[in-house]
């Protein structure tokens, strides 16, 4: 039998996380998870170790960390650290073959460039750190020659189109989008969305930010600055199509005029399946669309007015530098102040789109540079009152 793949999750307790398990679960002959890390849910965590016998976990957060050593939760033979050196340790962990990055939010970036430095291959299911740091990512994964394999599930589906395909036969890719849970909601009512209704979606079961997101399509819109980073393309090559039923994940067009999709439930562990095997295939985990029964697939354009996150990261992508790092951190304080009910929904592209005006930031911006309009960022949209 051949040895199995080992994986270490970092955010493992997450709405990623949780389907990467049952993906390693349905194949414990291939798949062994060797390492986890969370950020506070020390009993959740405790019990992963548990099942799946796992000898590295990391807890992010101190005081969880100091729970969980009182609460004496962990097997005995789980090391149990805590902090952020010790995710970068865990994602540059000796035995593992491959990291998947599923914490949420800009903390993914150093332990992804420390797992690259590592050799290790990457699962990225995190988009903020592409888009905080993507040109260091990119030059790293490739000087090192390690695998970035996509496991958002456009890029995913985007990666699996593009097996076989010169790059001079590509024209463009159009990402598909649900349109969120207000896509028919008459603009004049969004004014009085509550983080109750904006945390509810229609057809994917997420973790809170990335449902506030796909609402107001900023998560598209990082998936654009994404789909820059992992496949070359500038932006008048990168399309987005509403489509409601989120089966089609994503299409590629070729020169010729052909367009190919991948298709499959609104489920992550397609996609997450695909990166941990990969190249290699093997059944799901869950039933796939089934043609004997009637549905219908819909797209239609996005209208900008209706979304301007997603108007504001194509102006980010096409401005470069540090707009996307700009883009992505106010989008992440703004979520956050929308869901404490600090500011409203609508909000929270006045909120990017002041962050964006106020901060200026060099051509070429270091991995420092990027860090530190980071933290800029973040106490301007802290303190932006809208
Ligand atoms: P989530 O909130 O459900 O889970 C986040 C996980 O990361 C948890 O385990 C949490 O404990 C951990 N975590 C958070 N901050 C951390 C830190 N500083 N250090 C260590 N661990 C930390 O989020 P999610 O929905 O699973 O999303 C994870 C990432 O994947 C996001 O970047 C999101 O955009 C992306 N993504 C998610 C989906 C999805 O279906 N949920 C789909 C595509 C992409
Ligand atoms: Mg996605």
């Amino acid at each position: 039998m051949p040895a199995r793949k080992k994986i270490v999750i970092l955010g493992a307790t997450g709405s990623i996380g949780g389907n990467a398990l049952r993906v390693i679960r349905a194949h414990a002959d291939r798949l062994e998870l060797v390492g986890v890390a969370a950020n506070g849910s020390h009993q959740e965590l405790a019990e992963i170790c548990r099942e799946f016998h796992v000898r590295h976990a990391v807890l992010a957060d101190e005081s969880a960390y100091r729970e969980a050593q009182q609460a004496n939760d962990f097997p005995a033979n789980t090391r149990v650290e805590c902090g952020v050196e010790a995710l970068q340790a865990l994602a540059t962990l000796p035995d593992a073959d491959i990291v998947l990055i599923a914490v949420v939010g800009a903390a993914g970036l150093r332990p992804a460039l420390a797992a690259i430095e590592a050799g290790k291959d990457i699962a990225l299911a995190n988009k903020e750190l592409l888009v905080l740091g993507g040109a260091h990512v990119i030059e790293a994964a490739s000087k090192k020659g390690v695998r970035l394999l996509p496991t958002d599930s456009e890029h995913n589906a985007i990666f699996q189109c593009l097996e076989g395909q010169a790059e001079a036969s590509i024209d463009k890719l159009i990402l598909t989008a649900s349109g969120g849970q207000f896509r028919n909601t008459p603009a004049s009512e969004l004014a009085q969305v509550t983080p109750e209704m904006a945390t509810q979606h229609p057809n994917w079961s997420m973790g809170p930010k990335i449902t506030v997101d796909s609402a107001t399509m900023a998560n598209k819109g990082l998936e654009l600055i994404e789909a820059h980073w992992l496949f070359g393309l500038e932006p008048d090559r990168l399309e987005v199509v509403i489509h409601p039923q989120s089966i089609v994940h994503s299409f590629v067009q070729l020169i010729d005029g052909s367009i190919l999709a991948q298709l499959s439930p609104p489920s992550m562990t397609f996609a997450i399946q695909h990166c941990l095997l990969y190249p290699d295939r093997a059944p799901g985990v869950e039933p796939t669309t089934d043609f004997r029964k009637a549905f219908s697939l819909d797209f239609k354009a996005p209208n900008f007015s209706r979304y301007p996150c997603l108007q504001l990261a194509y102006d980010a992508l096409h401005s470069g530098g540090a707009a996307p790092a700009i883009f992505n951190a106010a989008n992440e304080v703004a979520v956050e102040r929308f869901l404490t009910k600090e500011i409203a929904y609508l909000d929270i592209p006045k909120l990017i789109e002041h962050s964006l005006d106020r901060i200026d930031w060099p051509d070429t911006p270091s991995l420092d540079q990027l860090f530190q309009i980071d933290a800029e960022t973040r106490s301007v949209a802290q303190a932006h009152k809208p």
